[in-house]
Order: C-alpha cells, then sequence, then structure tokens
C-alpha cells in the first residue's frame, strides 16, 4: 500500500518543535531531583511513591492533566503535544510506576465515562494530582482469561451492598487508598450479572495479603471479602452494566500497556542498552558484537523493535484521535510483550552464567538488571490478558477467522 508522505513524516512540525523544546526544557529543570531520589530508591513501593511525587510535579507544572477538563485541573492539549510529553518524559527516564497507568491510565477514564457527577469530583482531580493511588480488582483463582466467570458477590442490603470472595493478582493493592472491582450481583447470565464498584481499600472486611515472587519483590496481592460494606453509591454505571465498564477499562489497559508511559522510547533504550554490552563483553578473544551469531540476533531484534515502534504510533495516533485503538493494541501487546522478553534473553545469552548474579551482587552486569529483566519480563505474557488471548482477538477480529471452541 502507498502512503501519502505526510503520514509518514514523523518529524516536529515548527510548533511541535518549539512545544517540544518548552517540555524539555520544563523536565530537565524538573527531572534531576526525582531522578535522584529513584536512583536510590531500593523497593517498589518506593518507586510509586515517587512516580506519585512525579505526578504531582507534573500536575502543578501543567503537564500532569493534559486532555483532561478544567474542573479536574487538566487543559486542552492536541494529540501531539499529549504524546510528546511522554515520549520526552521516556527519554529522559521520568519516573514510572505501574499503579501511575493503572490510577490515571483506565481507572480514572472508567470513571470519568461512567462514572457519577460525585464519583468524579471525589477521585478524578486527587488522581491526576498523583494524591491517590488505585488499584484493580478483576482476576480471580477461577476466573482470568475468563473474566466474567467470577464468583465475588456484592449484594446489595439497603442503601450498601455486602461483599464476600476473593480476588487475586491485584498490583499495588497493598499501596493503594481505592480500587475497582468487579463483582458479580445477580443470578442473571453470564455478562448481564456483573456490577462495577468503586472501592475504599480501608473499608473494614478487606483483607489485603501480598504474594511474593520469585525476584523477591511483591508487587501484587491476593484480597479477601469477608462481610465487607460498601455504600450502593459506588457502583460504576448501573447494577448489571459492569461487563460493559470492564470491556472499556480493559481496553485502555491493553492501551495503556502496551504503548503508553513512551513504551516505545523504553524499548529503543533497552536495545542501545543490549548494543552497549554486546560492545564491551569479551567473547571467544574479541567482544560479543564481533560474533556472527549474536550480530545476526541483534539485528533480527533491532528490526522488530522498529516495528513494534511504528505500531506503537498506530495505537497513540488513533487514541488520540478519540477512537477506540483495537486490533492494533493487541498485536503491540503481543509483538512488545515478547520482544521485551527476547532482549533479555539475548542478553543472557551474551551474559552465559553472569546472568544468574542479581543487583548487589560483584559478579552481575550492569548491577543485575538484565537478571531482573529475566525473571520480571515473564509477567508480561500474562498480565493485561495473556498472549493467548491476544492472538485469540487478532485472530477473530483481525483475520476475521471463526471463533475457537
Ligand atoms: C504482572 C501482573 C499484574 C497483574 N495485575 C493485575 C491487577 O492489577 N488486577 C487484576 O485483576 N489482575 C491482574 N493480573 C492478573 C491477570 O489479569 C491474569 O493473570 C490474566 O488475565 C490471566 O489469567 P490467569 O492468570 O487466571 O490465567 P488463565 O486464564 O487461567 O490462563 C492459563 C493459560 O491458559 C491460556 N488460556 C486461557 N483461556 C484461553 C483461551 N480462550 N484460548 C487460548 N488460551 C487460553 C492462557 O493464555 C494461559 O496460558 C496481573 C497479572 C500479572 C502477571
Amino acid at each position: 500500500m502507498k502512503y501519502p508522505s505526510s503520514q509518514m513524516d514523523y518529524r516536529d512540525s515548527p510548533l511541535e518543535a518549539a512545544f517540544r523544546q518548552d517540555v524539555r526544557a520544563w523536565l530537565e529543570e524538573h527531572l534531576p531531583a526525582f531522578k535522584e531520589r529513584q536512583a536510590k530508591s531500593g523497593s517498589s513501593q518506593e518507586r510509586l511513591s515517587i512516580a506519585a511525587d512525579w505526578q504531582h510535579e507534573l500536575f502543578k507544572g501543567g503537564y500532569g492533566a493534559l486532555g483532561w477538563s478544567d474542573e479536574y485541573g487538566g487543559r486542552e492539549a492536541n494529540s501531539i503535544e499529549k504524546y510528546l510529553v511522554v515520549e520526552e518524559s521516556a527519554n529522559l527516564g521520568a519516573p514510572w510506576h505501574l499503579n501511575m497507568s493503572i490510577t490515571l491510565g483506565w481507572c480514572a477514564p472508567a470513571i470519568e465515562v461512567f462514572g457519577t457527577a460525585e464519583q468524579k469530583a471525589a477521585h478524578i482531580r486527587k488522581m491526576l494530582e498523583g494524591k491517590e493511588i488505585w488499584c484493580q480488582m478483576f482476576s480471580e483463582p477461577d476466573a482470568g482469561s475468563d473474566l466474567a466467570a467470577l464468583k465475588t458477590s456484592a449484594v446489595r442490603d439497603g442503601d450498601n451492598y455486602i461483599l464476600n470472595g476473593q480476588k487475586v493478582w491485584s498490583s499495588g493493592a497493598h499501596w493503594s487508598e481505592w480500587g475497582i472491582l468487579l463483582a458479580k450481583t445477580s443470578d442473571e447470565g453470564k455478562y448481564r450479572n456483573l456490577t462495577f464498584f468503586i472501592v475504599d481499600m480501608n473499608t473494614p472486611g478487606i483483607e489485603v495479603r501480598p504474594i511474593k515472587q520469585m525476584s523477591g519483590e511483591s508487587d501484587f496481592c491476593e484480597i479477601f471479602f469477608t462481610d465487607a460494606v460498601i455504600p450502593a453509591d459506588c457502583v460504576v454505571g448501573t447494577e448489571g452494566n459492569g461487563w460493559t465498564v470492564a470491556i472499556a477499562t480493559l481496553l485502555n489497559e491493553r492501551v495503556a500497556l502496551s504503548a503508553g508511559a513512551g513504551a516505545a522510547v523504553i524499548a529503543v533504550q533497552g536495545l542501545e542498552r543490549l548494543l552497549e554490552l554486546s560492545k564491551r563483553l569479551p567473547y571467544n578473544g574479541g567482544v560479543v558484537a564481533d560474533d556472527s551469531y549474536f550480530r545476526q540476533k541483534i539485528a533480527d531484534i533491532w528490526i522488530r523493535a522498529q516495528a513494534n515502534r511504528l505500531t506503537a504510533y498506530r495505537v497513540l495516533t488513533a487514541q488520540f484521535k478519540g477512537k477506540t485503538p483495537g486490533p492494533e493494541a493487541s498485536v503491540l501487546k503481543l509483538s512488545g510483550d515478547l520482544w521485551t522478553q527476547d532482549l533479555a534473553d539475548l542478553a543472557a545469552e551474551m551474559l552465559g552464567a553472569k546472568i544468574s548474579a542479581m543487583s548487589g551482587s560483584t559478579l552481575s552486569e550492569d548491577d543485575g538488571n538484565w537478571s531482573t529483566g529475566v525473571l520480571w519480563n515473564r509477567a508480561l505474557t500474562i498480565g493485561g490478558g495473556t498472549s493467548e488471548i491476544q492472538k485469540n482477538i487478532i485472530a477473530e477480529r483481525v483475520l476475521g477467522l471463526p471463533k475457537g471452541k
């Protein structure tokens, strides 16, 4: 297919270049203190606290709520401006944490589109200011990919609902003030029996238990609800219409995970670190980069990075134009997650036995970053919809293949 050249021109217009320069100057002035804190941060919780403080700084500087209405402290911005802030922030290594994406990327938009005026007034500004951290309580032990099979119940009792059941894999639930919850409110058929709630995580009867991961950290939790009472005005949308809200939220999640927070820039930075590693790591009397096998592998991963970057632009373009990115977000999530795993696995191949040396070990390379990557990146092809589920979506909605049985 031949595209008009204007669609393929990624250079900034003079106006965009001036905006980029302003953003960069502002970031260069405000980022160093946060990057210093970030460099010293040991735990994921500390990194979340820094990312939340950074969001507050962005908000005060007029860059934290672009495109949000001024009643939430936001301001108008066009799609390119929004992207330039994301890109420059990633370029300069601004703090980021998954729970900031959860809060701003999919909880805030769900409340904005489906919430009541009271819910919006109570929460959206605080979220944009980095003052409220949110988590997502969807998955259950027997309801992950098949989310609609969930069993946690919310039973109406006067002006309240009473919650009972169990959630699992809720990222950062132990650090969150609020969460979004999908629960069963009736015995109507699948999809019509679900309701979407916002929940104060300090409600009595909610017990949050962190899960220890193989990386040693505890980024996500099990949550147990035992007769937890929440007010009926915590329903988002209407009772029984939770599936519609959940699907919109999951779409936003896929976009935020695949293309958000400057993922394309971060991928390019990862690639540069790999190239740099290959040029200094001794191998067969030279360095890794001299070896034809590794050169082929590096070239392959570089080509895939460029394809992912261009797909990320398609996802962001659709999103910023107010369209819902559909299959392209699934394509990017599938290819981007596999790419990130392959990047760390290639580094592991280059490092040989050294990959087993974790952060803090004198034997580790790049302070064990690649080792952490190899372990942590396994989660990518599971969270936010597994690779198999993305493949199902692509098969059915892009290729038009019949639904699997
Ligand atoms: C890092 C991380 C963070 C997470 N954060 C959260 C969070 O904050 N909140 C939350 O609610 N959840 C969270 N999750 C959970 C995540 O949403 C689920 O793990 C995911 O939906 C998969 O569900 P499952 O683990 O139950 O696996 P299952 O659904 O049981 O899948 C098991 C295997 O079967 C395959 N499979 C299942 N169905 C099909 C099908 N129809 N066709 C083909 N293959 C299929 C899957 O691909 C997978 O390989 C997180 C997960 C991770 C890894």
